[in-house]
């Protein structure tokens, strides 16, 4: 366990050989076997959606690959454990050898090297992007970096980066998901060309994106919004 709320999973094996990481922030389909059961069924792509052979809808999730292993071929990904998921539940009981498969990775975030500032928020779900970004973005450009937690055990130590600045925001239990970040965007003094990068519950990103392409009219290619998970689905 990285933190209570946080467990870190390595999936390893012989298939993962050759599997590289150019980018920050790219993704991995993570799936792991329907409830009740230890058999992992690799799935089929109907030309729509993946199903199982017997018609049921795979537990297949989308995760950040955090670190790809040097000695051999395996990879960690940090799953946020909130309790109402199966991965996440998963995620909080598995043992060494349970099967799981990953596909990936997806497409990440291309770092702007030339950028004068970095402006990052996101949840407890974008902790794993977001000590990405902190390894990758040059030492010289300032960071100022927004992170909602639910929990205070969420918190947890994150890659130095010599000029970045850590806010963590714990939510309030009367708040929904992603309103903290909501507040810390509007607030947030952005200079010209400062790069955004925001991850979280997909409602709230609703408001953010509103904030920075139509009240900032912030250029398109300065802004990056992604929704994460989406509350009750
Ligand atoms: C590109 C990308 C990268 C991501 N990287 C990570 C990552 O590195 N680590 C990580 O933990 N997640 C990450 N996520 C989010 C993750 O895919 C979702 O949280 C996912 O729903 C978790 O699956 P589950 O099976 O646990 O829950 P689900 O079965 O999908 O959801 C069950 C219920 O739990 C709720 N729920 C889902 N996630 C949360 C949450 N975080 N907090 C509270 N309630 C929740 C849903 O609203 C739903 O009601 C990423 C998503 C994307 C798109």
């Amino acid at each position: 366990m990285l933190t209570p709320r946080m467990a870190r999973v390595t999936v390893a094996g012989p298939e993962l050989k050759g599997f590289e990481l150019t980018e920050p922030a790219a993704s991995v389909r993570l799936l792991i076997p329907t409830s009740g059961t230890t058999e992992l069924v690799i799935p089929e792509w109907t030309g729509n959606e993946f199903l199982l052979p017997n018609g049921d809808r795979p537990i297949l999730r989308t995760f950040t690959p955090r670190r790809v292993h040097s000695d051999r071929p395996a990879l960690d990904v940090d799953i946020v454990l909130h309790t109402d998921g199966a991965t996440s539940r998963w995620a909080g009981e598995a043992q060494p050898g349970d099967p799981a498969a990953v596909a990936g990775p997806g497409r990440g975030y291309r770092i702007d090297p030339g950028a004068p500032a970095f402006f990052l928020a996101g949840d407890e779900t974008a902790i794993p992007a977001i000590g990405q970004l902190l390894e990758q973005i040059p030492a010289e450009i300032p960071i100022r970096a927004v992170i909602e937690i639910a929990h205070p055990e969420a918190r947890l130590d994150l890659p130095e980066h010599p000029s970045a600045q850590v806010v963590w925001r714990e939510r309030g239990a009367d708040e929904s998901p992603g309103a903290a970040l909501v507040d810390a965007v509007r607030a947030a003094d952005l200079g010209p060309g400062t790069k955004v990068w925001v991850a979280g519950e997909a409602g709230s990103l609703f408001h953010i994106r509103r904030n920075l392409m139509e009240e900032r009219a912030l250029p398109r290619a300065d802004v990056t919004v992604r929704g994460y998970w989406k509350h009750g689905r």
